[in-house]
């Protein structure tokens, strides 16, 4: 037992010094969007910040240990106060900050975010925690211009928001748009299939060609590459409800020659990405 309890405490020593190195190597990439709105990427979900008069206005924070970073390079764009902080949901890659903006400033999300975030296997700190909740939709009016946040529906989770820099033109979508990859739908955490496709789709139909899109993860975004994302929605759920119709296995859909054509957005069917997007679509839809 004693030679056990070692060799976990060294496999653990071994993960948290691995952890922290990757957190020390990452670079803080600070990208201008439109109007008063930068982009942020380092390590987990990109990260969207309003800057100007008011202040500045946050929208997720990746992992904690990286908050000195961040805060540092949101320092270079302004030096004022952070004042919100929004959380497009509850996922750890974009609400890990919390424990440190939330002293800060005060925290913004959906209520099912709240939720999730203080009955998780490992719940929130206080200080980590959504001050003010949305149900539906909020706007925050600030820096001189209307930041709209609203609910979209079961999709990604049960508890995700859209945000709009209503003059600057710009969206943060959280992972309600991944640039260019599969989607994951969290099941665990009220996800829904269908209605995360709808909302790719009603979002697209609000953007005009200027719009700039922040994704949850991968590259800033237009209307053309969030079209892209909803074509490729729209025709592998066909193909998954289709084939379900048919009587197909998870296993026959999965090799469907037809996913080569959707390459770019994961590896091809096998257990990798596409797979669980395969078996996403496969459980999600077959419900139905
Ligand atoms: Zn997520």
């Amino acid at each position: 037992m004693k030679t056990f309890a070692a060799l976990t405490s060294l496999a653990l020593c071994a993960v948290t010094a691995f952890a922290q190195q990757n957190y020390a190597s990452v670079e803080i990439k600070t990208t201008h969007v439109a109007g008063n709105v930068y982009m942020l990427e380092g390590s987990g979900g990109n990260i969207g910040v309003s800057v100007g008069p008011d202040g500045v206005l946050m929208v997720d924070n990746e992992f904690l240990p990286l908050a000195a970073k961040i805060e540092a390079a949101v320092a270079k764009l302004n030096p004022g106060p952070l004042k919100f902080m929004l959380n497009t949901h509850w996922h750890g890659d974009h609400t890990g900050g919390n424990a440190h903006f939330g002293k800060k400033g005060v925290i913004i999300a959906h209520q099912n975010a709240r939720l999730r975030l203080g009955s998780a296997a490992k719940p929130a700190p206080p200080e980590a925690m959504p001050v003010v909740t949305v149900n539906d939709t909020a706007s925050v009016h600030f820096n001189g211009e209307e930041i709209r946040l609203w609910h979209v529906g079961p999709g990604h989770t049960d508890g995700d928001v859209i945000i709009h820099f209503t003059k600057s033109g710009v969206l943060h979508m959280g992972d309600q748009f991944v640039n260019p990859r599969f989607p994951f739908i969290d099941f665990a955490s009220g996800g829904d299939v269908q209605g995360y496709i709808k909302t790719v789709g009603n979002v697209l139909a609000q953007c005009d060609d200027k719009t700039k899109i922040i994704p949850g993860h991968g590259a800033l975004a237009t209307k053309a590459d969030l079209k892209k994302f909803h074509d490729m929605l729209t025709a592998t759920s066909g193909v998954v409800k289709k084939a379900i119709a048919a009587g197909k296995s998870l296993a026959d859909i999965k090799a469907d020659p037809a996913w080569a054509q959707w390459k770019e957005f994961g590896a091809v069917a096998g257990p990798t990405g596409s797979s669980r997007y395969i078996e996403a679509l496969y459980n999600g839809l077959g419900k139905k």
